[in-house]
């Protein structure tokens, strides 16, 4: 089978399921909106990715792409889409220089919007490229880390351009983060390691939305899951929702498979790794490779094995050996297919809205990270419940009326 054939099949395959996507697509196709618009893109490249960008073409944008994880792109897919017509700067290559090479392609067309995944694009426009910057209408951001990251350089005045926070409507953090990652980080596990969850014990750190989901699914197949936190108020949701919390240094010589989900760095490092199980397995479904410290791994490590695709072996000077997967990047994207395709067609939803409010409002909006506004979050849930042919109650004249009063 021919590299695109595949990723043709893969994207056939996905399309259906992207029922909301493809309900906007209709809604928007006599009018066009995005004639004339340069799209620079930065999300992974797989078949979801590649059904919004087909999505996004058909309704007359300019698009480049490139992936927000220098594993996360699927070569069949890039090659199917770039024979759709689609600029396509994207490979997997664990070469930095070639990461970021394909950013500045896709900032060469100098996008009037970019659709961002953890910042990385934009923050290379707004740092590297002034040349490019002029035309920039605004960034509508997947992600949890991508906001913290925009949101500090709008502290330090440096935001120039309004940014839309894409991850935090409902309809986004909700089903992505939490059943989103829920899923796919076992789906990456499970079919890497081919492992029982059952009867394991897993601890997860971080109890926000990715790391409840994570949780959650753990024990749907059977496992004890331990949480560990920094929020006191998460650590104590955690215990109500029936999971054990403590501190990493404690939980590191209980755990057989631990998965990170903060967004932040150095949680599982060298102190942990001396205390582990012979045979732990190690997954990150954060964000970069630095919540499980992959640089204290290497440095400590007194023997390397590659064993199936995604999984490394480290074995320590104690005589224990631990197992890394997807070199500590996301387990879901790397060794798997991401987030379920009816939860990226929400979150993909959500981006093509939130580019079409940034086109309607241009030269409107101010500078630095704005919601998604509410009508957007109201439209899809609704698209979403007439996919699934369902409906719902509407509030009566008199039931509103009594909601805004203060009498009995
Ligand atoms: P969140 O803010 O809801 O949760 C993060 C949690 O981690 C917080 O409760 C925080 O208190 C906790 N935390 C921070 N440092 C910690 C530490 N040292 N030890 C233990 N806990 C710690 O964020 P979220 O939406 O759950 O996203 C988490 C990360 O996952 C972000 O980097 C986000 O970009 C990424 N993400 C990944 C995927 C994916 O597909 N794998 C999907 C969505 C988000
Ligand atoms: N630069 C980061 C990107 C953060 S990934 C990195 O190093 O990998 C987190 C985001 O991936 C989530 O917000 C989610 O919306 C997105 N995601 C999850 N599954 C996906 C999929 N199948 N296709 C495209 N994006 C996906």
């Amino acid at each position: 089978m021919s590299n695109s054939l595949s990723g043709h099949r893969k994207l056939d395959w996905a399309r259906p399921f992207m029922k909301v996507i493809h309900e906007l697509k209709n809604e928007y196709m006599n009018e066009q909106p995005f004639k004339g618009v340069r799209l620079g893109m930065c999300i992974h490249l797989e078949a979801k990715t590649a059904c919004l960008c087909e999505v996004l073409k058909e309704l007359g944008a300019e698009l480049a792409i490139t992936s927000s994880n220098p594993l996360s792109t699927q070569p069949d897919v890039a090659e199917a889409l770039r024979e759709k017509g689609v600029n396509v700067f994207a490979e997997r290559t664990l070469d930095e220089k070639v990461y970021w090479e394909n950013m500045d392609q896709v900032l060469a067309i100098r996008p009037h919007i970019l659709i961002d995944d953890g910042a990385d694009l934009g923050i290379r426009l707004l740092e590297r490229q002034s040349q490019n910057f002029n035309q920039l209408w605004g960034i509508c951001e997947e992600t949890t880390t991508g906001l913290q990251r925009y949101r500090s350089m709008e502290k330090e005045g440096l935001m120039k351009v309004p940014v839309i926070a894409v991850n935090d409507s409902r309809m986004k953090y909700l089903f992505d983060n939490r059943y989103g990652t829920g899923q796919s980080t076992w789906d990456g596990i499970i079919r890497t390691t081919n492992v029982s969850i059952s009867g394991k014990t897993i601890v997860v750190a971080g109890y926000g939305w990715c790391g409840k989901g994570i949780a959650m699914r753990a024990r749907a197949y059977g496992a004890r899951v331990i949480i560990t936190e920094i929020d006191p108020v998460k650590a104590c949701e955690a215990v109500m929702d029936g999971f054990i919390a403590m501190k990493m240094d404690d939980a590191a010589s209980l755990g057989d498979i631990f998965v990170t989900a903060t967004g932040n760095k150095d949680v599982i490092t060298r102190s942990h790794f001396l205390m582990m199980k012979d045979g732990a397995i190690l997954a990150n479904a954060g964000h970069f490779d630095i919540e499980v410290s992959v640089a204290d791994l290497e440095a400590m490590c007194c023997e390397h094995r590659d064993m199936k695709p995604g999984i490394e072996a480290y074995k320590l000077k104690n005589g224990r050996e631990v197992f890394l997967l997807a070199k500590g990047r996301l387990v879901n994207l790397v060794n798997g297919d991401g987030h379920p395709i009816e939860i990226m067609d929400l979150s993909f939803s959500i981006q093509l809205e939130s580019a079409l409010y940034l086109i309607k409002q241009k030269g409107k909006l101010s500078h630095g990270v704005q919601p998604v506004p509410e009508n957007i979050d109201q439209k899809i849930a609704h698209l979403r419940l007439i996919a699934d042919e369902l409906s719902i109650d509407r509030l009566t004249e008199d039931q509103s009326k009594y909601l805004q009063s203060w009498k009995m």
